[in-house]
């Protein structure tokens, strides 16, 4: 398949979102799909009913390029977020390809992904920022039903390829399932790994969160 024809599962598209995921002015992209089942995901409703629509480069960038100008003026760009964003890896190098320059491409991800997705991914994408849910087995275990192993192995790899300047990583105080000690150990853990940017802050529980936002933050990982 040619890299032109390689198509994104557009689910949404959530226009000027200022410092939420991403430098400047961003538009977050939403693509199907996802490895984990995390136990507040606020994207569940969409990942199991969106049906989404393919759309080549060329197409996604058409939608997107309305906002061209907040874009260049912030520093801005698009966020690519899901579900698993790196899981659409391979569409990142042809969107480049037809974006401007100065566009900046941010990804939203839990690494939960294979390698070589990670490795795709870092040829295009400016900067990553990464939910590491909690750096415990047994913790991010309960909370995602996947394996923290894989997500430590990725962030290793891509703090390596891409160098942490390019790479954020989020640590949530997860309601019911981590604590402030634990989540005290994963920070230690991720600086320990040669982490530099930290975003620290706390899950609000599904049946806490207003409903506007609720329904507004369908997306990220
Ligand atoms: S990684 Fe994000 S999209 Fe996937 S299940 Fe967890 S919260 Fe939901």
């Amino acid at each position: 398949m040619a890299l032109s024809e390689v198509l994104f599962p557009l689910i949404s598209i959530s226009r000027h979102r200022i410092g939420i995921d991403g430098e400047g002015v961003t538009s977050l992209v939403s693509g199907a799909g996802c490895p984990l089942r995390c136990r507040f995901c606020i994207n569940e409703e969409v990942l199991l009913r969106a049906k989404p629509k393919a759309v080549s480069p060329q197409e996604l960038y058409e939608k997107v390029s309305c906002d061209d100008l907040y874009y260049r003026a912030t520093g801005g760009g698009i966020t690519f977020g899901g579900g698993e964003s790196l899981l659409q890896a391979a569409f990142f190098a042809p969107f480049r390809a037809v974006c401007p320059a100065e566009w900046k491409l941010f990804a939203e991800t839990s690494l939960a992904v294979p390698r070589e997705n990670v490795a795709l991914a870092a040829g295009s994408i400016d900067e990553f920022i990464v939910d590491c849910k909690d750096m415990d087995k047994d913790i991010y275990h309960r909370y995602t039903g996947g394996d923290v192993a894989l997500m430590e192995e990725n962030l290793r790899f891509l703090l390596d390829e891409a160098g942490p300047r390019r790479v954020i990583v989020r640590v949530p105080l997860i309601p019911d399932h981590n604590t402030e000690e634990s989540r005290g150990r994963s920070i230690s853990r991720l600086k320990d790994m040669g982490v530099t940017r930290l975003d620290v802050f706390s899950y609000v529980r599904p049946e806490e969160r207003p409903k506007r936002r609720f329904r507004k933050y369908t997306f990220g990982t």
